[in-house]
């Protein structure tokens, strides 16, 4: 009907808040912007972890993720003495930052 206000869809002008895809399977621009390409290789001659057998290691998204689900931090945050015991919790991290350790 001519003059009558129309809303616009739900995403007009929005971009669809669908879940982005994850930067080590995507290359190029996606509509999240541009992805960078997973440094794997690169990641893992620099990861610092001991941890034996660990599949994230050199894949630091899914490393902090993992961590992350856990309420901890990633190995790399802890000095080697450290990050050799395992602990990856926050009180252990803060009390490394505080000097106590
Ligand atoms: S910090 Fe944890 S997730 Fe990351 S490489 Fe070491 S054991 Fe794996």
């Amino acid at each position: 009907m001519e003059g009558t206000q129309v809303e616009p869809p739900r995403w007009y002008g929005v971009v669809k808040p669908e879940a982005p895809p994850r930067a080590c399977e995507v290359r190029g621009s996606s509509q999240w912007g541009e992805i960078m390409e997973c440094n794997q290789e690169k990641l893992l001659k620099k990861c610092t972890c001991t941890y034996p057998g660990c599949i994230r290691k050199g894949k630091c998204c899914e490393c902090v993720a993992y961590h992350r689900r856990k309420n901890q931090l990633p190995g790399c945050f802890f000095p080697p003495e450290i990050e050799r015991t395992y602990d990856r919790s926050y009180r252990r991290f803060v009390a490394c930052q505080k000097g106590g350790e």
